[in-house]
């Protein structure tokens, strides 16, 4: 197809699914585990923009949502707590290995088009969806520069993983306001608060 045409079907096939998941905004997800998977580390600095190296902000943001998420009850499974390498095959087999369990990765994002910013959050299944659609909303609500909503990725940590799984991009580090917000730790714990009332706001009772 050409590209534009791939762009209407695209934007069609977005709208039939958003409309038939309308009501699965409402439904739930059961688990007891939070599998936190802080991205890139060690070698692998991940996106480097005004003075900011992405690996320590994806690790400080998954330690606050790791605090976050205990202190409301939940188990949390972390593939890295430090700066190290991991590679995401090991993250996907550590993931599938917790039982009742969601995986939620969390990144921050660049681009060469500076002037974007906004929180972005990827999903691969249709239970990734439902998780990915309350934690967008959720930092939406909650987090200066909000969310630019949820997309389709097709990432090896979405692929290889069996369980409920989101990619949270927290916010575009190419963005100068965006990056000075993500160098403050007020804005990196609103962060964390947004994602983890997203991941409560999914969880069955
Ligand atoms: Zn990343």
């Amino acid at each position: 197809m050409s590209p534009g045409l791939t762009r209407i079907a695209a934007a069609f096939l977005a709208f039939m699914l958003g409309a038939w998941t309308t009501t699965a905004a409402s439904q739930t997800l059961s688990f007891s585990t939070v599998v936190l998977d802080a991205g890139h580390g060690g070698k692998d600095g991940g996106s480097v923009w005004n003075g900011l190296i992405e690996k320590k902000l994806c690790l400080d943001v998954a330690k606050r949502v790791e605090a976050g998420l205990k202190a409301r009850g939940l188990k949390t499974v972390m593939t890295r707590r430090t700066d190290t390498f991991v590679e995401l095959s090991q993250r996907a087999r550590l993931a599938n290995r917790v039982p009742s369990s969601i995986f939620v990765s969390i990144h921050f994002n660049g681009s060469r088009k500076t002037i974007i910013s906004g929180g972005e959050v990827y999903y691969r299944s249709s239970r990734g969806r439902t998780l990915a659609s309350a934690i967008s909303r959720s930092i939406q609500s909650r987090v200066t520069g909000g969310a630019r909503g949820i997309f389709h990725g097709n990432y090896k940590v979405l692929r290889d993983t069996r369980m409920p799984a989101v990619l949270v991009e927290c916010g575009y580090l190419s963005n100068k306001r965006e990056a000075a917000r993500c160098a403050t730790p007020a804005h990196r714990q609103k962060l964390a608060d947004a994602i983890v009332s997203g991941i409560l706001a999914v969880r069955a009772r």
